[in-house]
């Protein structure tokens, strides 16, 4: 599978929000955004299937609601979820793209940012596939400041936070493997460079 998206390459979205660039799975994990709503917010999530094992499809089965949940004693707990996020950037940096930036996925949960409760409303959910006691790729962290440059270029994003920051005492995804200084300094160079 080849879709990186680093290395310079224009990332470019159509209307809806669908990245060129990315492979496209659709999910029906989704739904309209409320009207007239901007999207304002990023969201980093972390997520492996079964936990700490990672290249497998089951991340893209859960998705689409086609995850065997009799293949992983794992599974058995996922049955009845039905979740999405508009990206997934897998190990090696690829990005898959489940539901356009325009719709809304379901992602977040019970969240609150900045007051309002109900993140999934305006915000774009990206799926690192990874745990929380293991060291991102670099691969990843270079489609990952690649997009959320993207994205910052495409809708009126004010910030990039943590699942865990707007779901505290509920979900704890990226983790401390993840390198926050890294990406916040990327997306600076990536700004001076505009
Ligand atoms: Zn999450």
């Amino acid at each position: 599978m080849s879709a990186n998206i680093s290395g310079g390459r224009k990332l470019k979205f159509d209307r809806e929000g669908v990245l060129e660039q990315a492979i496209q799975v659709s999910s029906s994990n989704c739904d309209e955004r409320p009207d007239g709503e901007s999207i304002t917010l990023v969201v980093i999530h972390a997520i492996s299937l079964p936990p700490g094992e990672f290249g497998g499809d089951a991340i893209r089965r859960l998705f689409t609601n086609t995850l065997d949940c009799t293949a992983h004693p794992y599974f058995e707990t996922l049955r009845e979820l039905r979740v999405s996020a508009h990206f997934l950037i897998a190990r090696g940096g690829e990005v898959v793209q489940f539901v356009p930036c325009g719709k809304r996925a379901w992602h977040a949960g019970a969240s609150r940012y900045d007051g309002r409760d109900g993140c999934n409303d305006f915000s774009v959910g990206i799926e690192l596939e990874g745990t929380e006691d293991v060291a991102y790729t670099d691969a990843q962290y270079e489609a990952l400041t690649a997009l959320v440059g993207a994205l910052y270029e495409r809708y009126p994003i004010a910030d990039v936070v943590a699942h865990s920051d707007i779901a505290p005492g509920r979900k704890t995804d990226p983790g401390p493997s993840f390198d926050w200084g890294r990406v916040r300094a990327a997306l600076r160079r990536d700004q001076t460079r505009r």
